[in-house]
């Protein structure tokens, strides 16, 4: 069938996990794990491990295990205003989207608002039809099927037609377990043996299009 749109991933893949922006997000999350949980770093972080394959999202397994409800202090916490600093526009990144032959949108578990600051440093924010967050998916994100599915009828294409980009192996993997073409960014080349299609540079994104 032939492809009719991209759906990307936002962080660490339409700008590099080398900026450390996405570090400094799981790090406010165990900083928060730490508090809410009243545990040890490193007994938070097992926990979350542990469990985090049955969720699409930190806060969604503390507000289905945890009793957690207030998803917007957790935002606040995780995600604070200058949370976009550290990132600068990537050379080329623009002209390398707009000329991709295919309308753009953006699947993400963040909230809209992280979404929009790094777009907007990026400056590219306008490139994309939609931009679906988390608050949009009702807190249940990727790999969760009804994400994807979601989406894709807003766009009004279905998996087969959509190929997907996501720097997350789990997310690549729920895509194509739903028969679209989904592909792993893997920048640091840490999934050698991963299943589906894999590229190392976004973009590679062009090999895959036809
Ligand atoms: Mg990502």
């Amino acid at each position: 069938m032939t492809l009719q749109y991209i759906l990307f991933d936002l962080d660490n893949t339409l700008y590099s996990p080398r900026y450390g922006l996405e570090l400094n997000v799981d790090r406010r999350i165990a900083q928060f794990l730490v508090a809410y949980l009243g545990l040890s770093l490193e007994e938070a972080l097992r926990q979350r491990r542990e469990r985090i394959q049955h969720y699409g999202t930190t806060l969604e397994w503390l507000m289905v295990e945890k009793g957690y409800t207030d998803i917007e202090a957790y935002y606040t916490a995780i995600h604070p205003a200058g949370e976009a600093d550290i990132l600068s526009p990537v050379p080329g990144l623009r002209e390398f989207l707009e000329s991709l032959p295919l309308p753009r949108g953006i699947l993400t578990n963040s909230p809209k608002e992280h979404a929009d600051r790094i777009l907007t440093k990026l400056g590219i924010g306008d490139l994309f039809t939609h931009i679906f967050d988390i608050r949009w998916n009702g807190f249940k994100g990727k790999p969760h099927a009804e994400a994807f599915h979601r989406a894709l009828n807003t766009v009004g294409t279905i998996p087969e037609t959509t190929l997907f980009i996501d720097d997350t192996p789990r997310c690549v993997s729920g895509y194509c377990a739903l028969g679209g073409p989904g592909l792993l960014l893997d920048e640091e080349n840490a999934y050698p043996a991963y299943p589906h299609p894999r590229i190392r540079d976004l973009r590679e994104l062009t090999g895959f299009l036809r």
